[in-house]
């Protein structure tokens, strides 16, 4: 068989590891109580913040709503430069671990020559964080990483896929997007790339409707200790996402939507 995958994309937060609920979260709330603010933030109120793209964005939305003010830009900053710190020191002392499937899954792209990016709108240093906490070595193996401070506009728009299929310089129909959310989704299929969508924690409690661009829907990348399940798309009779699966993905019809059962 001809081999057409050409370049993978990572999406961070969600898919290489569940950073949002016990990462994120709790870094924001380190930063609130520190500023003195009455507020913490429980996981059902985070998961409707997370409806917010972007760390400073979600501050701000939250604070313009409990406070009926909008906060301004110096404060926001402050608070969103106190709580990457606490992300970082969490990260870094290991309160992290990757999603199952994700080393494996690296490794044989490595292995198979196949260029893989970070493709993300969160913060460089956030990044850096995890990539150095959790994978050591293999993070050698992305060629770039494209970060919210690359961006103007973060995702749901296309911006950061656009401009990682700029550096990868692979035709747009031969990569395939890891995502975990409508929004990653939304930038992915907005950037014309095909995705595979693993749910995390947090998306997986949202209406499957969501992911209907997705050419995968799965609850993960999967291993042998923890198969992973499709609940759309190519069969995946090892029951983990590998290299052939991901040339199945890219090989499947484009997805409508309208004729998914
Ligand atoms: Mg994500």
């Amino acid at each position: 068989m001809v081999q057409r995958l050409k370049a993978v994309f990572w999406d961070v937060d969600g898919t290489l590891a569940e950073t949002e609920m016990a990462g994120h979260r709790l870094a924001f709330n380190r930063a609130l109580a520190e500023a003195g603010l009455p507020w913490q933030w429980d996981l059902p109120t985070y998961r409707q913040l997370l409806r917010v793209a972007g760390g400073r964005e979600r501050l701000r939305a939250f604070l313009t709503e409990v406070e009926g003010a909008v906060p301004a830009g110096t404060r926001l900053d402050q608070l969103q430069a106190r709580k990457q710190l606490h992300y970082q020191e969490l990260v870094m002392s290991g309160g992290l671990t990757l999603r199952a499937g994700v080393v494996r899954l690296i490794a044989e792209l490595a292995e198979a020559g196949i260029p893989q990016a970070i493709v993300t709108t969160s913060g460089r240093t956030a990044v850096a964080a995890l990539l150095e906490a959790c994978l050591g070595d293999l993070q050698g193996t992305f060629s770039f990483w494209v970060c919210g401070e690359d961006v103007a506009r973060k995702k749901p728009h296309p911006e950061a896929y656009r401009l990682a299929i700029q550096r990868v310089q692979v035709d747009s129909s031969q990569i395939v997007v890891l995502e975990d959310s409508a929004q990653g989704l939304g930038a992915a299929a907005a950037a014309g790339l095909s995705t595979l969508v693993t749910l995390s924690q947090v998306s997986a409690t949202e209406p499957a409707q969501q992911f209907e661009t997705a050419r995968a829907l799965l609850d993960g990348l999967g291993e042998a200790a923890e198969p992973a399940s499709v609940l759309r798309g190519p069969a995946c009779p090892e029951a983990m996402v590998t290299l052939s699966y991901l040339e199945a993905v890219l090989a499947a019809a484009p997805a409508t939507g309208a004729t998914e059962p």
